[in-house]
């Protein structure tokens, strides 16, 4: 593979720095730490054979880590074990995103040696979560939500199904454990829900219903769940004897999906 990008140091680790280097991230006593630790680790193995150190740099002189490559599976064993520790913090998601700014960029090469590691459950022991009484009524009126749109529509439906999967996958996003050990539940809505984590990341679980759109040719009506019909713009066109097909019946719960707002 042809590439036009120099780098000013573009090589594999050895296994040993590889070790040093992971050595180094398990003993990062934060965040942040794990951060610094990756950056001084990785630099300093790959400024050595230039005759440099990381001290060479500062605010007027600023290292650019995208003028340095290490293979793909090095770099990903380093994220790897970056995030790992992360874990201890439960800051798994933010590291992720902080890592792609300090990490030298990647090339291939699966000849550069990548020494196994015992794999250790960094997390803390619990995920503690606290649902105020009005978001247990939130959870389990979305599941009321979702049968009765299976009632309505059929239970192999897109509206039971495409609404069951979002909850789903909201409620699987509220247990895990990426975004902090301590999360706060509180009620957003009918059928909405507000997470604020322990690493400041507030989120919502969001129910976004589908519109009732009129269903005949050209008509671009709303309508309303009290059959009141109505246009985005007042030129749009409408059925001119204002009898509407709705496109789900009035009386019936409103499609839609749970989505994830930050
Ligand atoms: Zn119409």
């Amino acid at each position: 593979m042809s590439s036009t990008t120099t780098y000013r140091a573009q090589r594999a680790l050895t296994g040993d720095e590889l070790t040093a280097i992971r050595n180094q991230i398990q003993g990062a006593g934060s965040p942040a730490e794990i951060v610094a630790r990756v950056v001084r680790a990785v630099f300093t193995a790959l400024l050595a054979p230039l005759g440099e150190s990381l001290d060479d740099y500062d605010r007027d002189r600023q290292l650019i880590p995208g003028q340095f490559a290490i293979p793909q599976t090095q770099w990903e064993a380093i994220c790897d074990a970056a995030l790992n520790r992360a874990d201890a913090f439960a800051a798994r998601a933010l590291l992720a995103v902080e890592l792609i700014d300090v990490m030298p960029c990647t090339y291939p090469d699966l000849d550069a040696p990548v020494p196994p590691v015992e794999r250790i459950d960094q997390r803390p022991y619990e995920h503690v979560l606290t649902v105020a009484r009005e978001a247990t009524d939130v959870i389990a009126a979305a599941s009321a939500h979702c049968d009765r749109l299976g009632a309505a529509f059929g239970v192999g439906s897109p509206e039971y199904r495409e609404a069951v999967t979002s909850w789903q996958h909201g409620l699987s996003r509220l247990f895990a454990m990426g975004l902090g050990a301590r999360t706060y539940i509180t009620r957003d809505g009918e059928l909405s829900l507000l997470v604020r984590c322990d690493s400041g990341f507030v989120y919502g679980i969001v129910f976004h219903p589908v519109q009732r759109r009129c269903t005949r040719d050209g008509c671009r009506a709303v309508i309303n769940d009290d059959g009141r019909a109505w246009t985005y713009l007042r030129d749009d066109p409408a059925c001119p004897d204002g009898n509407h097909t709705p496109s789900y019946p009035l009386d019936a719960p409103h499609p839609g999906t749970w989505q994830f707002h930050s």
